[in-house]
């Protein structure tokens, strides 16, 4: 017996195939709690197509990027079978049990930048879409895996720093915590996941529920923290539970401030910080407010009640966004310019002011009321 010779492929059929391979290509590979399956879209040369399922097949929803130009197209195909060809291992072990939902997001948002289309079977906005995905698997996962994904440490006397480490899951575990203290309807409130969810699509311009990708810090009182603990009609989801289990408590008159691990989280722990020091020290709120009076804040305050905060709120947040910085606040949807202020020189002082005042009321270490 001797082995017949293997058919050799004539040239023409092995070039045609790698030409068809670099132009088309077709993967799925599952991470942490999701399946993509990625694919040119078949009626575009340069689109591509990502779908997502779960684990047991469902699918979940679908991407679409139109005319990307095939470079983008090759380089989103790259980056995504990079993470293909990470050991499972390293997608699960880290504490954010999907992070290639984020990775996603990330991407999809660069590609929108770029000015690409992007369009979604799951809503024309697609921060909505990867909230619909988020809220689709969030209830998959057990208390023991929410609880890897939160830790608090006092960063301050009377200030709690809570710290995730997924984007889009820690704003799934705080919004209830969050909306209790400052939502223009629901402050001091009890209400589900759901009755939020509608109220909050009904006052976005794009009539979605984008609130995972819309918030990346948190701040509320302790009070907030006893309502969730302590009343029963709250009926609490694990990853509620698993907040309020990370918290330690020191006494009963506190402040929290939750942040994620993220590129951004330095200057979102200093807006939150602010908030926790205006709560816990009568001193440096009444230095603050003395501050605040040397400014017009009515336009200011015009954009922060657009933005959803309760009037109860607004010199606390007033203060908070001018020591991010005046040149910060168009950013973070406070434009002056977009309504004539073109002088900001009276926010550039109270900025320097207020900056020196955390400065310095940070560093004492010492609650004063
Ligand atoms: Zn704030």
């Amino acid at each position: 017996m001797f082995p017949a010779p293997e058919q050799n492929p004539s040239w023409e059929s092995v070039s045609s195939r790698i030409e068809r391979e670099s132009l088309t290509f077709s993967f799925s590979f599952d991470a942490g709690l999701l399946r993509f399956s990625f694919s040119r879209s078949p009626n575009e040369i340069h689109g591509v197509a990502i779908e997502c399922r779960d684990l047991n097949g469902k699918h979940l929803g679908s991407f679409r990027l139109h005319d990307v130009g095939f470079g983008a197209t090759q380089d989103f195909a790259l980056e995504f079978q990079g993470l293909r060809a990470r050991p499972s291992g390293a997608l699960t072990t880290k504490a954010d049990p999907f992070p290639e939902l984020r990775r996603l997001h990330e991407a999809l948002t660069a590609a929108i930048e770029a000015g690409v289309k992007v369009t979604s079977d799951l809503h024309d906005n697609v921060d909505t879409a990867i909230c619909r995905i988020t809220d689709a698997l969030a209830p998959q996962l057990k208390q023991s895996d929410w609880e890897k994904m939160f830790s608090s440490t006092m960063i301050h006397p009377g200030i709690l720093h809570l710290r995730g480490t997924s984007p889009l899951l820690s704003a799934y575990a705080l919004m209830r915590f969050q909306e209790h203290y400052e939502s223009p309807k629901f402050a001091g409130r009890i209400f589900s996941r759901k009755t939020f969810r509608s109220y909050y699509a009904g006052e976005k311009e794009h009539g979605g529920f984008s609130y995972y990708a819309d918030w990346a810090g948190f701040n509320f009182r302790s009070d907030t923290v006893f309502s969730l603990q302590r009343n029963p009609r709250w009926n609490l989801e694990p990853a509620e539970r698993a907040v309020l289990k990370a918290l330690q408590k020191p006494g009963e008159r506190f402040y929290v401030i939750g942040t994620y691990r993220d590129t951004q989280e330095i200057e979102n722990l200093h807006h939150e910080a602010c908030h926790g020091l205006y709560f816990v020290d009568g001193e440096y709120r009444r230095s603050v407010q003395a501050v605040l009076r040397e400014v017009d804040l009515k336009p200011m305050k015009k954009f922060l009640r657009a933005m959803n905060y309760t009037n109860q709120v607004l010199d606390d947040e007033c203060h908070a966004y001018l020591a991010d910085g005046v040149d910060n606040l168009a950013d973070s949807g406070v434009d002056l310019r977009s309504v004539g202020i073109t002088d900001l020189r009276s926010y550039r002082v109270a900025e320097r002011k207020l900056r020196k005042l955390f400065e310095q009321f940070f560093a004492e270490q010492k609650v004063r009321d």
